[in-house]
């Protein structure tokens, strides 16, 4: 009798002869441009709401930007990661976590077994702070509804967010991130799990086990979906 092999079994076996972790492909459909969204449920695409965000003057740092900092990745992606605003560099280049930072998040999630063009990756705010600070409320206010329909229109099914910043904006809370990071939230029904940013991390080594932690939370989570 033939019996089919199911996904958790792959994985044990594989877990069983050394290999921690299995690609998880993203949906069925996916593709890294914006533009080949699919339509939503409501209709709404990632190209559609990248449109009307490349116009936005809804709050005070419409006027530093070079561009607007949309957000990258597979729009049908699983997992999703949310950062707090672009930097310098990412205003530059217009793609979220590009310098160091960015390249570490990449290193996390090649560890997990997957491509930063499987994941989608955006910001509390698309415009850059000055001088790098972080968002004010008024800017994250304004600017998180457009956020909220990215998630809408992707249906990830893991958020993860990068920092104290993301997780307060987010989730309308004053949680300290070394307090929460590892622990599971809830978002309108989508499991969210808070982490460190990983400029944070460039910056206190020591602490990269417990983001390294975190992401085996994510992988499990997602391989168990
Ligand atoms: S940060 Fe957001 S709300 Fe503010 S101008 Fe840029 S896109 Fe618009």
């Amino acid at each position: 009798m033939t019996r089919r092999l199911t996904r958790n079994m792959v994985a044990a076996y594989l877990r069983e002869i050394g290999i921690d972790y299995v690609l998880v492909p993203p949906r069925a459909g996916g593709e890294t441009a914006a533009a080949e969204a699919p339509a939503t449920a409501g209709g709404e695409t990632l190209e559609e709401i990248r449109r009307e965000i490349l116009a936005c003057r809804r709050c005070a740092l419409c006027s530093g930007r070079s561009n607007v900092v949309f957000g990258v990745g597979n729009p049908r992606a699983r997992l999703m990661f949310v950062g707090e605003g672009p930097g310098e560099e990412e205003d530059r280049q217009g793609e979220p976590f590009v310098g160091a930072a960015g390249r570490r998040l990449t290193q996390w999630i090649h560890r997990i077994g997957l491509a930063r063009q499987d994941v989608y990756i955006a910001n509390i705010v698309k415009c850059r702070p000055p001088g790098n600070r972080a968002p004010l409320p008024e800017e994250a206010a304004a600017c998180l509804p457009y956020l909220r329909r990215q998630i809408r229109a992707i249906r990830p099914e893991v958020i993860c967010t990068l920092g104290a910043v993301a997780l307060n904006f987010l989730l309308g809370n004053n949680d300290r991130i070394t307090r929460v990071r590892g622990q599971w939230r809830d978002l309108d029904g989508i499991p969210l799990l808070p982490t460190y940013h990983p400029a944070y991390i460039l910056r206190n080594a020591t602490r990269e086990h417990e983001v390294l932690a975190d992401f085996d939370l994510l992988a499990e989570r997602i391989r168990s979906g």
